[in-house]
């Protein structure tokens, strides 16, 4: 018991790299330092999940030196998660090698087109060909060649809690954004936001309630960019009149754990605007309403991916004052995209959606905007910059 008390003192020192003076005790330690032990190992590879954004994963190496990975998610409070099924792991490699790799989903079915990496930042897609589905979509193979050292697998180019939140804060340094964190996650991460300076009126813009969703977050990178730095007369009187609301990051622990849809208190919080069950929910809503300070919010996006591209907002004849600016929205996405969205009108003042609470507690337009699972880049990006385009001209004339 001695012995392994001084293992664990000893390790806890070996965290604080240098700050001792006492690095000749480190080199006795037993693998501290060295490579994550990994979910499996063999056959000279070893899978780990030790990064943020990780799926939630098992896995085995078969004889001949194949992986198999499960997938599975977070625990639900109710029953019926939706089928998000994120995947996210590392294989690390000694030699350069070909490499069988097969998801098995059990009761889902494969939905996020793999991508790789081999330095989780710079991702590209496996081509169709490498990548083999049973009758069910229950189970998928990739085969591909793995360099030596480690090679990221996800389902979408990994975008952790802190990516979006320093993105963010790079698109608006110097325009006179302040930086706040109103609450805390479950989990007991900080959860962020940031007010313009603008004065009359306010706008609401969000994203990543569900993890996985990183196409929306395309979208909505395109819209605060062009937002931003529209250079023109509008953009300017845009900007001096409207108060931008921004929460880029809602959902820190669910996106950080490698949640497919939900909080940590396996709620989903795009149907909690209404209940307010969770920190993340009840924080955000309390905080949007006191930084918008009785200014009229003309409209909150809330930026999310699905199957398709489309459009959720409210009844035409739904009571806000601002509703025309749908119409608007709609003839210039229309006139300027190849591809513009379908849209679907509906309001439900029970659903717990933000784009619900928007009409209810704010009088207005809640508008969720959706982004096809497999859209590219650049498209995303527009969509989300001809919105803020929309937006700019719409309330500046
Ligand atoms: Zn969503």
């Amino acid at each position: 018991m001695t012995h392994a008390g001084g293992l664990v003192r000893l390790g806890a020192l070996a965290t604080l790299p240098l700050a001792f003076g006492a690095c000749q005790y480190i080199p006795e330690m037993p693998s501290f330092g060295a490579a994550p032990q990994g979910i499996c190992a063999g056959s000279g590879l070893t899978v780990d999940i030790d990064f943020s954004a990780a799926g939630r994963h098992d896995c085995i190496i078969g004889p001949d030196g194949s992986i198999v990975v499960s997938v599975d998610h977070e625990p639900a409070y109710v029953e019926g998660i939706n089928p998000s099924p994120w995947f996210a792991f590392r294989v690390t490699t000694e030699a350069p090698r070909a490499a069988t790799i097969t998801l098995d989903y059990t009761d889902y079915t494969h939905r996020y087109a793999p991508y790789v990496s081999t330095d989780g930042r710079n991702w590209r897609k496996l081509a169709e060909s490498q990548v083999t589905l049973n009758e069910k979509k229950s189970r998928v193979t990739l085969k591909l060649d793995l360099a030596a050292g480690p090679t990221w697998i996800a389902g979408q180019p990994i975008s952790s809690a802190n990516d979006n939140l320093d993105w963010t804060r790079g698109a608006l340094a110097g325009l006179g954004f302040t930086e706040m964190k109103y609450g805390e996650s479950l989990e007991g991460r900080p959860l962020v936001g940031f007010v313009g300076p603008g004065s009359l009126e306010a706008i609401v813009v969000l994203t990543r309630q569900h993890p996985p969703e990183t196409s929306g977050q395309e979208a909505y990178r395109g819209f605060v960019e062009r937002l931003l730095k529209r250079s023109d007369d509008l953009g300017s009187t845009f900007r001096n009149r409207y108060r931008i609301i921004i929460a880029p990051m809602p959902n820190p622990d669910g996106v950080d754990e490698g949640n497919w849809r939900l909080n940590a208190g396996g709620i989903d919080l795009n149907r909690d605007w209404g209940q307010f069950s969770q920190p993340e929910t009840r924080t955000l809503s309390q905080w949007i309403v006191a930084a918008a300070g009785g200014r009229r919010v003309v409209s909150m996006m809330d930026f999310h991916s699905t199957d398709k591209t489309v459009i959720y907002a409210p009844p035409l004849d739904a009571a806000s004052p601002t509703i025309s600016f749908l119409p608007f929205l709609k003839q210039t996405f229309d006139s300027k995209l190849s591809a513009p969205p379908e849209w679907s009108y509906n309001h439900n003042p029970n659903g717990g959606t933000s784009k619900g609470w928007a009409l209810e507690a704010l009088k207005a337009p809640g508008i969720t905007v959706e982004l096809w699972d497999q859209i590219p880049t650049a498209d995303a990006r527009k969509l989300g910059a001809t919105a803020a385009d929309a937006l700019i001209e719409y309330f500046s004339k």
